[in-house]
């Protein structure tokens, strides 16, 4: 896809956009829009930028609601990170390493695609010859056949025709499965786990790289977008809500919690769990708010353990195929948070209802197991994301940035088709509907 570049002011004519939300994908679209000379409001209703990744205080240090990790692959929010200014400095970007706390090993070393993903596979310690084997066939038949599949079925049964064994399934098909689209592999969509598999393993070989945020989420991006924003002369207002989107002679009447704005364009980047709350009632957009309302979503549950002193893991980054966290990442070792330790459960279904001191007690348990340790953490906090990620299930139909509205644009991650719930399809979604605006001015 190509990206492109909107620096070039424009002059507008009495148009103005209200973005709802200043999640990643609504920030993308203020700041891809205020450089083309748009006036934007953007309007979030915390008080924090970033929606699901943003940055959560505990007393003074500075968490994530959720351990968020990129990949080299994603090429636009890459793109828009170093446009804002916070490029390489606020970034740690390592060639791929797969890990598990029971030995297995998979690590891709500095060769050119496709070189570099055999060398991986046959070099990967803790899988039999059979499994490399298996998994080096799937590989390259998927590339032949360009990573397309004639029927949407499930990662399950795509790993079951390609006649996966149970090792390469355990130690790395159904963990990648649940890391990339937050759904078990017995319900995601296999579509988009191969369009992940094509832009990241089957890529050029930088696209394999595991990318950490040195710095909180909302500094990394949402902020230093914010400013973009700002320093064009546009708003961006926290702590306001919008109630309701009205159809008005000139656009659109939006009703916020601290006042009415009119605009001529809205941008509704809202998570997809509240964008029906204002696309329902506008004309012409009852199909699409229902096919909205219709997504099922999954939950996240991250652990924050702190250890006084600390606990260093063998990497930055380590699974546990045992669970209940199914990866530990090393804060320490990535963002200088000397002694906390966050612990990840994906597709959380049937722990995020949990009592938090009970959540922190079962992943601390499980630390104790899984890096052989006696240790009790000195403090600990749990952020659980009910809503984390839409379920990407085979045969999801997604809306597209345009609505029947002509002026009316949605942004977020459940709006990109190509991709499960992430950073990259939300700032992916939010140049498209700022490009879509564009071009009807
Ligand atoms: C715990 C967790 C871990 C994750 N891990 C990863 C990962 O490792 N890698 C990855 O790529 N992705 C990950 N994701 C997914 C990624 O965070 C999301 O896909 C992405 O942040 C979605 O951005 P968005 O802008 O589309 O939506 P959101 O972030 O949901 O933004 C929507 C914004 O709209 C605001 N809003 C809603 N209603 C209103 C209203 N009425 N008025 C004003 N404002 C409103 C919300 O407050 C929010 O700020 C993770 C998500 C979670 C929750």
């Amino acid at each position: 896809m190509a990206y492109v570049d909107h620096r070039v002011t424009r002059a507008t004519r009495g148009e103005s956009v209200v973005i709802v939300g200043g999640g990643w994908a609504g920030m993308q679209a203020a700041a891809v829009l205020s450089r083309a000379g748009v006036p934007v409001t953007v309007c979030e209703g915390g008080p924090v930028l970033g929606g699901r990744a943003r940055r959560v205080r505990f007393g003074n240090v500075s968490l994530d609601n959720g351990q968020h990790l990129m990949l080299g692959a994603y090429r636009e929010t890459l793109g828009a990170i170093a446009e804002c200014g916070a490029g390489q400095p606020g970034l740690d970007r390592r060639r791929l390493r797969l890990e598990t706390c029971d030995g297995a090993r998979i690590v891709c070393p500095a060769l050119p695609s496709p070189f570099h993903l055999v060398a991986a596979l046959a070099g990967a310690k803790g899988l039999s010859v059979a499994d490399k084997w298996a998994a080096l066939r799937m590989m390259a038949s998927l590339r032949a056949s360009g990573f397309q599949l004639p029927d949407p079925v499930s990662v399950e049964r795509l790993l079951r025709d390609f006649r996966q064994p149970a090792g390469v399934r355990r130690t790395l098909w159904d963990p990648l499965c649940v890391a990339a689209l937050n759904t078990e592999p017995g319900k995601a969509d296999a579509r988009i786990f191969l369009n992940v598999l094509r832009d990241s393993l089957a890529g050029a070989r930088a696209a394999s790289d595991l990318v950490f945020a040195k710095t909180d989420l909302s500094a990394i991006f949402p902020e230093p977008a914010a400013r973009v924003v700002r320093d064009r002369g546009n708003a961006v207002a926290l702590t306001t809500t919008v109630r309701a989107i009205d159809v008005s002679t000139s656009g659109f009447d939006v009703t916020t919690s601290r006042g009415r704005l009119s605009c001529t364009h809205v941008i509704c980047a809202t998570d997809p769990a509240r964008a029906p709350l204002l696309l329902d009632g506008l004309p012409d957009m009852q199909r699409i708010t229902e096919r909205i309302a219709g997504m099922r979503h999954e939950s996240i549950v991250t652990v924050y353990l702190a250890y006084d002193p600390p606990i260093r893991l063998p990497g930055p980054m380590i699974g546990d195929p045992a669970g209940p966290a199914q990866w530990f990442f090393d804060r320490d070792a990535l963002n200088g948070q000397k002694g906390w330790l966050a612990g990840v459960i994906s597709a959380a279904d049937g722990w995020h209802a949990r009592d938090r001191a009970e959540l922190a007690r079962s992943v601390g348990r499980q630390c104790q197991r899984a890096f052989g340790h006696r240790r009790q953490p000195v403090a600990s906090h749990v952020v659980t994301e009910r809503r984390a990620t839409f379920a990407c299930e085979p045969g999801l139909e997604r809306p597209g940035v345009r609505t029947p509205l002509p002026r009316l644009f949605l942004a977020g991650d459940y709006t990109e088709p190509e991709y499960p719930a992430t950073l990259e399809s939300a700032v992916r979604s939010g140049t498209r509907s700022a490009e879509a605006i564009l071009e009807t001015l």
